[in-house]
């Protein structure tokens, strides 16, 4: 039986519809939860993620406040712009897109973010909750990973997870998380030997590499759960995952499509830690 097809879209549109309520609700409290989204430089793709992000924030009521730097802004411009919304009561999370222009130092700058504002999950200060198990503002793409797997029912507990790729914006948080759900957990990397092998074992696969087609579908355990965060744009302008999707398909119980698997969870999640930061704030 081919893999059922796990809608990132549709679950993530259900998430949207209980975060309006929610913010519905907390606006009848006196307070709009709000999301500042830097943008410096032109990246095409930056670009069109940050729109993504502007007008979903528009759909689910919570304020979006755009700031658009140049490619030539400073490091030291961007650093006054955060302290700024790290001071302003309307902004509950801070979101600088990246990757900076050259002359900005990426580390600095997310550390300069207040952690509680820190919706993108980036802050040591969060990385460091999120790895001890305590409650943070965590990795808006893990998480929507992890929603991902849930949606299928499959036990987390007890089973035999591969991450395939170590970054800390998407593999590493995804292991922490599945760790905190008592999966067995392998990172795999550039270096790791017998990739073919973990994954044949592996319950769960994670796929973020970046690399069209890098994981085989016939190294794919039958009836596992396979969640493809790659996004590769192809010669023909397609996007393409990182698994090679119809042969998966055979040996998998359910997998993600690109597009409209973990892309729209990312957002969805990223609106989610903008109502999780405002209500906090209410609650402190
Ligand atoms: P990244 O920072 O470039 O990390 C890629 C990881 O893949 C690294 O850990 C690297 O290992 C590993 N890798 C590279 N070649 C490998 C190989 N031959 N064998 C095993 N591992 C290998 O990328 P990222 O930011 O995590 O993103 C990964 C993909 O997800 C990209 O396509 C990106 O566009 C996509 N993405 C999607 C979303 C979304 O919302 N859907 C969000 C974020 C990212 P080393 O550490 O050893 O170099």
């Amino acid at each position: 039986m081919p893999a059922a097809l796990i809608d990132g879209k549709s679950l993530a549109a259900g998430i949207r519809d209980e975060l309006a309520a929610e913010v519905s609700e907390l606006a009848a409290r006196g307070v709009r939860p709000g999301l500042a989204v830097v943008l410096v430089g032109q990246n095409a793709a930056s670009q069109v993620y940050v729109r993504n992000k502007r007008s979903a924030c528009e759909k689910t009521g919570i304020a979006s406040f755009a700031h658009d730097l140049p490619e030539s802004a400073s490091e030291e411009e961007l650093l006054s712009l955060i302290k700024l919304l790290n001071e302003d009561p309307a902004v509950h999370g801070i979101l600088v897109q990246l990757p900076l222009p050259r002359q900005i130092d990426e580390k600095r700058v997310i550390r300069s973010i207040l952690p509680e504002k820190d919706v993108d999950g980036f802050h040591p200060v969060n990385v460091g909750l999120l790895s001890i198990g305590d409650s943070c503002l965590a990795p808006c793409t893990a998480a929507g990973v992890v929603a991902l797997i849930d949606s299928t029912g499959i036990e987390i507990a007890g089973a035999r997870a591969a991450i395939v790729g170590r970054s800390n914006i998407v593999g590493k948080p995804a292991a922490m998380m599945l760790l905190a759900r008592n999966a067995t957990v392998t990172i795999c990397h550039s270096k790791t030997r017998e990739i073919a092998e973990e994954i044949g074992r592996s319950d769960i696969v994670v796929a973020a590499v970046g690399k069209p087609s890098f994981i085989k579908g016939e190294w794919i355990k039958r009836g596992a759960v396979v969640i493809d965060v790659g996004i590769n744009r192809m010669p023909d302008r397609k996007l393409a995952g990182d698994v090679e999707f119809h042969e998966a398909s055979k040996r998998a119980a359910a997998i993600t499509p690109v597009p409209g698997g973990v892309g729209p969870m990312t957002i969805a999640m990223l609106l989610k830690n903008t109502v999780e930061a405002a209500r906090l704030k209410i609650v402190r």
